[in-house]
């Protein structure tokens, strides 16, 4: 008895002394409401009580079925583990077929033969190591011709598999096979294998089975993609361990070589004159290019692998402003674009408590990005205002601007608004990211505004830090 599907349809039949259910007393052809003596199908009176009782029992026992079913499906919807699954699907079927063995075969695309998935009893080892081909197997015929094949003594039959039997010591007598059908495709099959009694299989038998094979076919496909999506998380964190490995690695490799470039280059042009000296600023100028990519890499593996440690100090978020603006000039005056400041209030230092170099960083990024998408004679604008207990920092440009759709993703690591092969302007796309992550750091915010053909607002908003007012 199923121990887990409560009542077996035996348990519901009707008690000896039951009357049929039926609409005695209303229907006027109840034979307690008009007891005929003869019935146009000539049963008398007590033969016809014997057939509604068989009818009721029927319809009792399918009611029976389908409870057990209903239970049955409300086991399978709360697990996704494949193996009992299986076991409580065929288990079940043989229960509710009342015969000795069930299996589920599945079919493999690769070799197109039919693996056995699972088995009734001691016989699911030996069964899952072999293999049973698609012709001349009964479940090759099922598979193929898509529909339930019912056989009374399978030995008899030309297409029947004796491999099976043979090397499991099992005698198979009747046969119901039906196809497990997902969608479109079948995918397999599932056997029962000898009906208790004499009777056979019958039609009641075709329907549980192919009830279950349904139930069967659908725990199949949900745990292969549970499969798949687990090996798809696993090789997403494998590929982002190998990416971290490698940007450590080549991070701390190119650096040291890099120190020694920019080194030598330093100092050969501080003591060169004429072209030699320009050619040398030419160096120069893209080392220092190469080291702020290696440090936005650097940077961004921090932020992902959540090992970015603050450096707070008190400083002056005005110097710092003007700072970056200084060390940014002379590349807006490069493209005759304008730069300039405004600090509200405007007498203020505007102390801040936070990460100097890191807030560095997110301005640099605001004003190479400003430059970068400006184009010749535009604006640069760069304003300071606080507001309660937070600064609220802008840089406005006069550029390309971005499409509203994009507000969000170029956060984004390696997003770029622009197609990578049509790309008119330099950089990996990480820029935006780093700031975004430096500045949620400090539990702040950033955020973009921008009108196309315009210009662009990045605006950023941080703390004035928790102990600023003391310590200033
Ligand atoms: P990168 O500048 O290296 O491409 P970022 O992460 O800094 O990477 O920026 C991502 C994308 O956002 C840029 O490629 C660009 O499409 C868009 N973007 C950023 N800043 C601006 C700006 N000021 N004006 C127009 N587009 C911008």
């Amino acid at each position: 008895m199923l121990k887990y599907l409560g009542s077996s349809p035996e348990e519901k039949k009707p008690k000896a002394s039951g009357k049929p259910a039926s609409s005695a007393g209303e229907d006027s052809k109840s034979p307690a409401a008009n007891p005929p003596t003869v019935s146009p199908g000539g049963e008398t009176p007590e033969e016809q009580v014997q057939v509604l009782q068989q009818k009721i029992e029927a319809l009792e026992r399918r009611i029976g079925y389908l409870e057990r079913i209903v239970k049955l499906s409300q086991i399978l919807n709360s697990t996704l583990h494949l193996e009992p699954l299986l076991q409580i699907i065929i288990q079940s079927a043989t229960e509710l077929t009342d015969t000795e063995a069930c299996s589920i075969m599945l079919l493999d695309k690769n070799t197109g033969e039919l693996r056995f998935a699972a088995a009734t009893g001691d016989r699911d080892n030996v069964l899952k190591k072999m293999l049973v081909p698609l012709d001349n197997s009964i479940a090759g015929w099922v598979i193929r011709k898509n529909r339930p094949l019912l056989i009374r003594d399978a030995r008899k039959d030309p297409r029947w598999h004796s491999g099976v039997d043979e090397s499991t010591d099992f005698q198979t007598r009747s046969l119901l096979g039906v196809p497990l059908k997902l969608r479109d495709k079948t995918i397999g099959v599932m056997e029962l294998v000898n009906k208790k009694g004499d009777a056979g299989f019958n039609e009641d038998d075709i329907q549980i089975a192919t009830t279950l094979s349904a139930q069967a076919a659908i725990a199949i496909e949900n745990a292969r993609l549970l499969d798949e999506l687990q090996q798809a998380y696993r090789d997403l964190s494998e590929i982002e361990r190998l990416k971290n490995d490698f940007v450590s690695i080549a991070s701390h490799e190119l650096r040291t070589p890099l120190a020694v470039i920019l080194g030598y280059a330093t100092f050969l042009r501080d003591n060169l004159k004429g072209k030699a000296s320009e050619q040398l600023d030419v160096v120069l100028s893209s080392a220092m290019r190469l080291r702020a990519l290696i440090d936005d890499m650097v940077n961004l593996r921090h932020i992902q692998t959540g090992d970015l440690q603050l450096q707070r100090s008190i400083f002056s978020l005005k110097a710092l402003i003007l700072e970056a603006v200084e060390e940014f000039s002379e590349l807006a005056s490069g493209k005759q674009q304008t730069l300039t400041t405004r600090f509200i209030p405007p007498n203020d230092p505007l102390n801040i408590d936070a990460d100097r170099q890191r807030i560095y960083l997110v301005l640099a990024n605001l004003l190479s990005n400003a430059i970068k998408f400006t184009p010749e004679k535009g604006r640069i604008h760069v304003q300071a205002e606080l507001k309660g207990h937070r600064y609220w920092v802008s840089v406005i440009d006069t550029g390309i601007g971005i499409p509203k759709s994009e507000y969000e993703r170029i956060f984004n690591q390696f997003y770029q608004v622009e197609p990578p092969l049509t790309r008119r302007y330099q950089g990996m796309g990480i820029g935006l990211s780093i700031a975004k992550g430096m500045v949620e750091e400090h539990q702040g915010r950033i955020w973009v505004e921008s009108v196309v053909n315009k210009g662009s607002k990045f605006t950023f908003v941080l703390p004035t830090g928790p102990d600023v007012a003391d310590k200033t």
